[in-house]
């Protein structure tokens, strides 16, 4: 099994998984081929062709604080508080939730039966998604973010994040639009290293190859693209390792050029 720790500089990054879907490709990813997948990516489909994207979340120490990035989906067999057990990370102790967007599968365990999940924690959530979730003719199909987003402003914990926000000194928030319309990233630089994560910027390591091929719950699909191809290439030059929430093992690798193809390199 891949190592569920990273280290970047002085930066600690530990992979926690809360769970797992079970989805058919090419409804996912409706201008794939499911002839691609089951010839160049049989590794990812099970028996009956679907693929199972991990609902991933990370926690973060840098300079002095503790951070959970994405708080997953929390389905009932949701596995993030036993993930924080297992890997020594104490909900008490988390200072930060930073969320890169608000999609359920990322704000599902912000509040348990309306109390913070990280009682001594402030939420930081970008403020162009808050806009955009909390304007009524999206917030009336949105229960998840009545549910799990709103109540933080009323307990007064919620952050709305600027562009370019430093949430430590080492983690600085990168726009990634399209996804959704406030979609963050974070940069991670420490001691001349670097790591980003990448949020939703891509669903699947088949989009390493397949840069086109935009998911079907991205806000604006072109936006979305325009983003992925500019960040994927920028990761794939600078050989930065990645943390993506979505991918397999622990979600973390590189980005980079074999035979003449880009690929996903798990480490
Ligand atoms: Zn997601």
């Amino acid at each position: 099994m891949a190592d569920y720790r990273a280290t970047v500089g002085s930066v600690e990054l530990v992979s926690l998984t809360d769970g797992h879907g079970d989805m058919d490709p090419s409804q996912i990813f409706p201008t794939s081929s499911m002839a691609a997948w089951r010839s160049e990516y049989p590794e990812l489909l099970d028996s009956d062709g679907h693929i199972h994207p991990r609902f991933g979340c990370l926690a973060v120490r840098s300079s002095g604080k503790l951070i959970i990035v994405d708080t997953g989906l929390h389905a009932p067999d949701g596995m993030l508080l036993d993930e924080m057990r297992s890997k020594g990370v104490d909900r008490d102790a988390v200072d930060l939730v930073a969320i890169t967007h608000l999609h359920p599968d990322h704000v599902g365990w912000n509040l348990i039966d309306g109390r913070p999940t990280f009682p001594n924690a402030r939420y930081l959530v970008s403020r162009a998604d808050y806009d955009h979730w909390t304007k009524p003719e999206v917030l009336k199909d949105a229960q998840h973010v009545k549910d799990q987003v709103m109540p933080l402003e009323s307990l007064n914990i919620l952050d709305l994040m600027d562009d370019d926000y430093k949430i430590t000194d080492e983690l600085t928030t990168v726009a990634t639009p399209g996804h959704t319309p406030g979609h963050v990233s974070i940069a991670v630089v420490s001691g001349g290293e670097r790591a980003f994560i990448l949020g939703d910027v891509a669903h699947s390591p088949a989009q390493a190859h397949y840069t086109e091929w935009s998911p079907s719950f991205d806000t604006d699909g072109d936006i979305a693209r325009h983003t992925r191809h500019q960040i994927l290439d920028k990761l794939e030059g600078e050989e930065t390792l990645v943390s993506a929430g979505h991918f397999p093992d622990q979600g973390f690798g590189r980005f980079v050029k074999s035979g003449g193809r880009r690929i996903w390199q798990s480490v």
